[in-house]
């Protein structure tokens, strides 16, 4: 069986066909400008592939309620030449194939508990430090929606004593997305992230915010497995002060053999880099099942 993949992106749009085992045969990449320019080369390259469905990880914020007339638009993002698009509709018209759909960060956690180092496990948080910070949550086997779908990267934390760049979030200024993306290392340090590898105070005061969220993320949602990706996570020297902060800050609280085997609980994507496309392919494949199901 055919599927189609789709992780929509803000600079580019990562195209693929693969298989419902998860197995990728081929793939592009298409820099993303406006809908006009991008939508008619993604349409084109997915028609004639023989794809019974198309699985698509997008940017967001996007609507996932499927009662709500904007289901399958892309919202408010700041991105305006995409702001209130209809990207589902607009593959449902071109391609008349089931069509499954979720923020890119859901998708990734659903390609890592479907066929990564979270297969199997039942609760999954999967975080993305990259230009901004996002996290896909899988629930009882279940992506997590709610109200809108979860923003995680967007909560408040406890400032590190030593920091005093005001943070970069256009709406928070510095919650964790502001004091710790990829552009707020660059606004506090006034060079490039990757510049600053020779440098241990800056991925300690890194590590101090990230495990503050993972903390509440593991109080809140209880997961089984936490995975990190993204740009930032690039400097693998950030893993050993997470963890170490993650145990001092639940102080004992959480004794579970995983908080006990933490090396093997707070871990980078087992797919490498296709835990997004790998996911969309699973959302692909799970929107043809659910179409099966209905007839
Ligand atoms: P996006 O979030 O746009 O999809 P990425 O996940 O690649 O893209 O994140 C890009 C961000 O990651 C940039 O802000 C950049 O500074 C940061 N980044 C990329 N590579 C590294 C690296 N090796 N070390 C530290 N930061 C990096
Ligand atoms: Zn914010």
């Amino acid at each position: 069986m055919k599927i189609g993949a789709l992780e929509a992106g803000g600079t580019k749009m990562v195209c693929a066909v693969g298989n419902e085992n998860g197995e990728i045969f081929e793939q592009v990449s298409i820099p993303t400008e406006t809908p006009d320019i991008t939508m008619p080369k993604l349409i084109e390259y997915f028609t004639g592939k023989g794809i019974v469905a198309l699985g698509i990880g997008c940017f967001g914020p996007v609507c996932l309620d499927k009662k709500s007339p904007k289901y399958g638009h892309i919202t408010s993002t700041p991105k305006l030449a995409w702001r209130d698009y209809d990207i589902v509709g607009a593959f449902k018209r071109a391609l008349n194939i089931p069509i499954g759909f979720d923020t890119d960060v859901n998708g990734s956690a659903l390609g890592e508990a479907t066929f990564g180092c979270a297969k199997g496990l039942p609760n999954v948080l999967y975080l993305t430090i990259g230009t901004g910070i996002g996290a896909g949550i899988f629930v009882e086997g279940n992506l997590l929606h709610g109200n809108l779908h979860p923003e995680a990267g967007h909560i408040p934390l406890r400032r590190h004593p030593d920091d005093k760049y005001e943070g970069c979030c256009p709406y928070h200024l510095d919650c964790f997305e502001g004091l710790a993306s990829g552009p707020a290392i660059e606004g506090r340090y006034k060079t490039s992230a990757k510049n600053l590898a020779d440098e241990p105070r800056v991925w300690e005061m890194e590590a101090y915010y990230i495990a503050q969220a993972l903390v509440t993320y593991i109080l809140t949602l209880a997961p089984h497995k936490i995975i990190l990706g993204g740009g930032v996570m690039h400097q693998e020297q950030i893993f050993g002060y997470v963890r170490r902060f993650v145990r001092e800050m639940l102080a004992g609280y959480i004794d579970t053999p995983e908080i006990a085997d933490i090396n093997n609980y707070i871990v980078p994507a087992g797919l490498k880099d296709d835990q997004g496309i790998i996911g969309a392919l699973v959302l692909g494949r799970d929107a043809y099942g659910a179409d099966n199901q209905q007839m």
